[in-house]
């Protein structure tokens, strides 16, 4: 946690937790504020000193300017006895005075528009900062588990406007405030009462208004899912992958009829509570207009009686006016203050979800490894009713060839997932040269692991950059490209695009060569062999390549592999005949293993899977 002592935030900090915190009870709403204050800091320091100073001159100015109001007219009507008036110079020194006021607020009201927009651009960045950088470090189950998306995108949801209307509705609540108490003070000698009913009059309407917000907030965390299946079926309805399915099938009636009617379940309730506050907004005016006229009556009831000056007059009327503007606008920046608040708690509520993968961030860096010992691990994806992987044991020395095969949604992939450690076992455990994997620095262990996914990334960046994001370790990038490429089989292709390795992949940006899926995974290969890792897995690396290109991979893995352990898997069962050991999954269990021969002698599952296979290629 860091401090909050002598620091800058901790006056902001203060005045607003006397003002924002009373109200409205909410657990740990100090620490948001707290926490809101630093983030404002932290992202725009200079900004917000800036704007807090403007913000203080700014309140001040229609004061001044009332008062140069009255003893002008007084000043006009010859209204005004006594020195006081005297002493305020002459009519044209008030013209001037009140001219450079106008000037001065229109310009500090520009300016505070610039810092405001800044602040608010700096604030969204480093929000969307914490955001991106929280997200990368937790494990890939919270990734499997809707309430993270929720959690995600309600605090991603608002974060393009919701900064700036934090900056603003801070700016507006303070000055608001600030700027009625100033009114107030004109007012006192005109009797405290109207300013009286003004404020009773406020108090219902501020409390109605935050009541709303709170329901707002329910309503809209209530709809996220409605919001999220939304933004699904927009995708779907314009994204370049579903696009041919989409026309193909035909889909897109289908599709529109969801998006719709998920989206109106997500907009519809809050409709509902807008209404009522623009309902409450009407008759808040009313009675303002009310009370206004009422002040009217009164103003002129006391000129007539000469109680008053025609300059006093003008300047009660005025700051009357002001006064009611000045309420509302703090009565509104509360309000968006209070949402805000809310968004907050979303935000932080993501940030502090703690990443459930302990390791020991200060061990130092592995430097080799002699074996993996997989013991006894069983593994449930979240949600999943029946575990994935069942009492798997099994030991991986360092220079062997293993590889994994099994009918589909046997578990090869999860288990290669839970060597990389992506997720953590229900139980049993993974050591790793006698010691369990969670005692090591996490990113130093993913270090020892290259993968060529099943369902590996595209990244539409240049040839180059494609293969070379897996190690941005050494040096010698290009020959190390090239080497990379050339052993995945797809060199002399890259080599004869126009702009070679530098040429832009996929179709973002003008100009890009989009691929073949099968080009994509030699890529793929390509990345996993140019990172510098002792393990290297394949996860059917070949299911989408020609037979030629399968052909060069396997039959030629020990150059690609490089004496690196390697585990692979593939359906094809001639390419994995000649791994040092193989494994049979099935139904998350390991039902065999050796090597090749002995599990033929052995007339068990692998042998029939082979003979069968073998079947249909004679
Ligand atoms: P394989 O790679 O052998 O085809 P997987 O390891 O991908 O199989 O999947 C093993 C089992 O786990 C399957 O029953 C599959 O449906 C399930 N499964 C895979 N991924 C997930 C996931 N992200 N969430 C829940 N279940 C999953
Ligand atoms: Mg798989």
């Amino acid at each position: 946690m860091p401090t909050y002592g002598q620091k800058p935030s901790d006056a902001i900090y203060s005045v607003l937790t006397i003002f924002v915190n009373i109200p409205v009870k909410m657990p740990f709403q100090e620490k948001i504020i707290k926490r809101a204050v630093d983030i404002m800091f932290d992202s725009s320091r200079k900004e917000t000193i800036i704007n807090l100073l403007m913000l203080t001159i700014r309140s001040f100015l229609p004061l001044i300017a009332i008062f140069l109001i009255r003893y002008y007219i007084d000043r006009l009507t010859g209204g005004a006895e006594g020195g006081q008036i005297s002493s305020a110079g002459s009519v044209t020194g008030l013209i001037i005075a009140m001219a450079l006021i106008f000037f001065a607020d229109d310009m500090l009201s520009s300016l505070g528009q610039f810092i405001s927009k800044k602040q608010s651009y700096l604030l969204e960045n480093h929000i969307a900062s914490l955001i991106h950088n929280h997200s990368s470090i937790l494990g890939l189950k919270f990734f499997e588990d809707p309430e993270y998306y929720n959690k995600l995108s309600r605090a991603e949801r608002d974060i393009s406007w919701r900064p700036a209307g934090m900056v603003s509705d801070f700016i507006l609540f303070l000055r608001g405030v600030i700027s009625f108490l100033a009114m107030g003070y004109v007012l006192r000698t005109f009797g405290i009462i109207p300013l009286g009913i003004l404020v009773v009059v406020f108090l219902p309407v501020l409390w109605m208004k935050i009541r709303n917000t709170g329901r707002l907030y329910d309503i809209r965390k209530s709809v996220t899912s409605h919001s999220r299946q939304a933004s699904y079926f927009s995708w779907l309805l314009t994204g370049e992958k579903p696009a041919r399915e989409v026309r193909l099938f035909d889909l897109s009636g289908y599709f529109e009829k969801l998006f719709r009617r998920h989206f109106s379940a997500s907009k519809e309730p809050e409709i509902v509570v807008v209404r009522k506050n623009s309902v409450i907004e009407s008759i808040a005016s009313v009675v303002k207009v009310l009370a206004f006229a009422g002040v009217l009556i009164y103003a002129s009831v006391l000129y007539s009686r000469s109680a008053i000056t025609a300059g006093e007059l003008a300047m009660y009327i005025l700051a009357f006016r002001q006064a009611l503007v000045y309420l509302r606008d703090a009565v509104s920046g509360y309000a968006g203050l209070t949402e805000s608040r809310l968004f907050l708690k979303d935000l932080f509520q993501f940030l502090d979800i703690e990443s459930d993968m302990p390791h020991d961030e200060k061990a130092s860096g592995i430097k080799s490894f002699d074996n993996l010992h997989v013991e006894n691990l069983t593994f449930t994806y979240p949600g999943a009713d029946k575990p994935a992987l069942e009492n798997i044991s099994l030991k991986i020395n360092k220079g062997e060839r293993i590889a994994i095969v099994g009918p589909n949604g046997s578990g090869k992939t999860t288990l290669v997932k839970l060597l990389c450690r992506l997720y953590d076992p229900d139980s049993g455990r993974i050591n790793l040269d006698g010691n369990s994997i969670d005692t090591f620095n996490l990113n130093e262990y993913r270090r020892l692991f290259s993968v060529v996914f099943q369902d590996f990334m595209l990244y539409y960046l240049t040839a180059g950059d494609n293969i070379r994001l897996a190690d941005d370790a050494g040096s010698d990038h290009q020959e190390r490209i090239r080497s990379a490429a050339e052993k995945a089989g797809i060199a002399a292709f890259l080599e004869s695009l126009p702009q070679g390795y530098e040429t832009m992949l996929g179709h973002h940006t003008e100009g890009s060569r989009e691929l073949s899926w099968g080009e994509w995974q030699k890529i793929a290969i390509a990345r996993a062999l140019y990172r510098k890792a002792p393990i290297l897995i394949l996860d059917e690396p070949s299911s989408s390549l020609d037979a030629d290109s399968e052909y060069e991979i396997f039959s030629d893995l020990d150059r690609i592999i490089e004496g690196r352990t390697c585990i692979f898997i593939s359906h094809r069962l001639a390419n994995v005949r000649e791994a040092d050991r193989i494994i049979v999954l099935d139904r998350g269990r390991i039902v065999e293993q050796g090597p090749h021969d002995d599990l033929m002698s052995a007339r068990g599952r692998y042998y029939s899977m082979f003979t069968r296979q073998k079947s249909m290629y004679r």
